[in-house]
């Protein structure tokens, strides 16, 4: 239900989770975390309320990463459980991966992920989207190349926000029928499902257009539709207060 991504100096763990909290209004049932730490991913996600999320960072902590992905979760597809929350990560530890929306196809898709290998570790919809994605950049596709592929193949309403333990300096994200912005700081990059999730540290946004797909790094961004033209993001200031 909220999404959240962060490139920059800053811990990846504070922003993500001070997102998180920012966006708690809209509602959810699980919460988690992801960033990428040396040579792979830390992952931490818990049923419950963001304060459970915490508890389990306490207990154990994720290394200092300036690259992470967070998520609040409204299920869908699976219960509202450890395993179902998100990010999902692929089975080859390639990707993590969260989702707002619904994939109505992602029975084929699953069909198609543990037929190459995939082992499903929740009963999502999202998670066909997370191993689909993990299995295109095993086989050579770099990280915006992999999101554009999957997103051309997906039917439903989907927010999309992954890294890629190849592509350590980067954030991809993509949208169809459900909402993304883009926060554009000093040497610092945001995306997320509202501007609430980072308007704390920067009021310079871009909205992405529907069917698109976004390669942030922390000193700038490149925007696509789902075929890889590059188009022009629609950058507006938030000067409202919320
Ligand atoms: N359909 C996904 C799930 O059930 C995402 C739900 C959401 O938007 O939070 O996990």
């Amino acid at each position: 239900c909220g999404i959240i991504g962060y490139v920059g100096p800053r811990s990846a763990e504070s922003v993500v989770i001070d997102g998180l909290r920012r966006m708690e209004y809209r509602g959810y049932d699980s919460a988690g975390i992801a960033v990428l730490e040396a040579g792979g991913i830390a992952l931490r996600k818990k049923a419950g309320k963001l304060v459970n999320l915490e508890t389990e960072l306490e207990i154990d902590p994720i290394p200092e990463s300036h690259v992470g992905i967070g998520h609040t979760r409204w299920a869908t597809h699976g219960a509202p459980n450890d395993a179902n929350a998100h990010p999902h990560v692929s089975t080859n530890g390639r990707v993590a991966l969260v989702h707002n929306g619904i994939i109505e196809n992602f029975a084929s898709l699953r069909a198609e992920a543990i037929a190459k290998g995939a082992v499903f570790a929740s009963e999502t919809d999202s998670e066909a989207a997370a191993q689909l994605l993990g299995l295109e950049v095993a086989a050579g596709a770099g990280l915006a190349d992999a999101m554009r592929t999957i997103c051309r193949r997906l039917e439903g309403a989907f927010t999309l926000v992954a890294i890629d333990t190849a592509s350590p300096d980067r954030i991809v994200a993509a949208r169809r029928n459900s909402p993304l912005v883009v926060g554009v700081g000093d040497g610092e990059m945001f995306v997320a499902s509202d501007v609430a999730a980072f308007i704390e540290f920067t009021r310079d946004a871009v909205e992405m257009g529907q069917d698109e797909v976004v390669e942030v790094t922390s000193d700038g961004y490149t925007v696509t539709d789902f075929a890889g033209t590059v188009v022009a993001g629609k950058p507006f200031h938030v000067d409202w207060d919320l």
